[in-house]
């Protein structure tokens, strides 16, 4: 087992990775950036390293500042999070270079499940069902327009290098395809250093279902249940949910082990998850996240299973043994992100922590690294901590979230606290009956009602 594990994150996934090490007796080094010298991370961690200025491109995502950290520190490996440097196969590879293990899959998987393109062949060959999309990538609007034409409006331009609902727009009629392409190409050039586009057939009122996939070092994968991502705003998770209020019994049970036979043929090792769009027609396959995702808790609460342990384990070669038939899905968890940021026209709130006070009690998780008098940094993404609810079943989970929401006093800054307080008032979300288009319009028919406060 590895005796000391670098931590090449902040925020509350640092926290929560340096918890897992504290229960297995694992030393931690927190690396952070001059604006996190009072992190929380870095007061809890067993020894600090300053990585570089606020710029996330010159601390976190520094690979040889995080490198020359693993060796001043001896770290034996390093644990990426999820984010930053978490999907980056060249980062993987210079570790394993220098006898560091990297916690998550090989940097063959990574790169593979990176391009999206590439993922979708893959997928194709491992019998995982597709939404119907372009052959590879598209060279010119003549092409995207045939494209179109075959499985007709509405279309979706997609970066190959996609992530984080960036380089996506909606393609609704013929003459707005140029327009969309340049603009998305743009934009993934921008954040990805890669333009290349691929198209997808837009679906009208889908569901976001994903499954979590643990592969063990044998490369015999399993599946713990599907989240249910459905509430988004921009392409970006909001609440995520376990199991999904839309599947019944037969489809959860059958995308679940799709999936898993999938990761197994793949020889896939470590956890990942493969997400779906589900509609009445069935599930298709949109991508493959070769990391930790932000909602892995929803799992832990219904599994029982402690993931980022399982990561560390896999990592270091052992199985934990856990078996496909120990999994069970106990009732239901349901997850908020709490971000720093203005609940009704989501602009971020940066800023000092005035008082912090978090709920608690019986199957109610706050994952934060937030505390009174943290100054929230306006370099980084706004997501100050989750909180997690775990309940015998949906009805019991909403009304101990309820409660949780109202226990939860941030001050100083704004959050999305009071979005969940108002969301939880929807007969939809009360009866699980959304997609992943019912959050934008409900905020866009707010914003259309002076009533409901916008007009103050
Ligand atoms: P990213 O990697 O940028 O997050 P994804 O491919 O995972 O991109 O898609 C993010 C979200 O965009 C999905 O959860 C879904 O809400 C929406 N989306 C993606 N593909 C489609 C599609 N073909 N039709 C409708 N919505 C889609």
């Amino acid at each position: 087992m590895f005796e000391k594990i670098l931590i090449a994150n902040r925020g509350e996934i640092a926290l929560r990775i340096h918890r897992a090490c504290k229960e297995m007796g694992i030393a931690t080094v927190a690396v952070h950036s001059t604006a996190d010298e009072e992190a929380m991370h870095v007061r809890l961690a067993d020894e600090s390293v300053c990585i570089g200025p606020p710029p996330a491109k010159e601390s976190y995502l520094n690979i040889p500042a995080i490198l020359a950290a693993c060796e001043i520190t001896g770290a034996d490996a390093v644990h990426p999070g999820y984010g930053f440097l978490s999907e980056n196969a060249h980062f993987a590879e210079i570790l394993g270079h220098h006898g560091i293990r990297f916690i998550g899959p090989s940097p063959e998987h990574i790169r593979l499940m990176g391009d999206k393109i590439a993922a979708k062949q893959i997928a194709r060959k491992l019998n995982l069902p597709l939404v119907p999309g372009s052959e590879g990538a598209v060279k010119d609007v003549a092409e995207a327009l045939d494209f179109a034409k075959r499985v007709n409006y509405p279309v979706l331009v997609k970066a190959a290098a996609g992530g984080g609902g960036r380089g996506m727009k909606v393609v609704r009629r013929a003459p707005e395809m140029a327009g969309a392409m340049s603009a998305a190409a743009a934009e993934a050039k921008a954040a990805f250093g890669d333009g290349t586009l691929y198209l997808e057939k837009y679906l009208n009122k889908p569901r976001h279902i994903e499954v979590q996939l643990l592969g063990d070092p044998q490369g015999r994968a399993i599946h713990l249940g599907e989240r249910d991502c459905s509430l988004q705003r921009r392409h970006q998770k909001i609440l995520e949910e376990a199991p999904s209020p839309a599947l019944n019994e037969k489809d959860r049970e059958r995308i679940g082990r799709l999936a898993a036979r999938a990761a197994t043929k793949l020889g896939y090792i470590g956890a990942g998850t493969m997400e779906f769009l589900y509609t009445e027609e069935g599930f298709f396959f949109i991508e493959m996240n070769t990391r930790l995702q932000v909602e892995h808790p929803v799992t832990e609460m219904i599994t029982g299973v402690n993931m980022v342990r399982e990561q560390i384990m896999i990592a270091a070669g052992a199985s934990s043994g856990i078996k496909q038939r120990d999994i069970r899905q106990r009732g239901h968890a349901v997850e908020c992100r709490i971000n720093a940021e203005n609940a009704r026209t989501f602009l971020p709130s940066p800023g000092e922590v005035r008082a912090f006070h978090p709920p608690g009690g019986f199957g109610v998780r706050v994952d934060s690294s937030v505390y009174e008098g943290y100054r929230i940094p306006a370099f980084y993404d706004s997501m100050i901590g989750k909180l997690i609810i775990h309940g015998q079943n949906r009805t019991e989970c909403l009304m101990r979230l309820r409660w949780a929401l109202k226990e939860f006093v941030i001050e100083g800054v704004d959050t999305t606290i009071p979005l969940f307080q108002e969301l939880l008032e929807e007969a939809d979300i009360i009866n699980g009956n959304y997609d992943i288009h019912w959050l934008e319009s409900w905020i866009a028919k707010r914003q259309d009602n002076p009533q409901n406060g916008d007009a103050a």
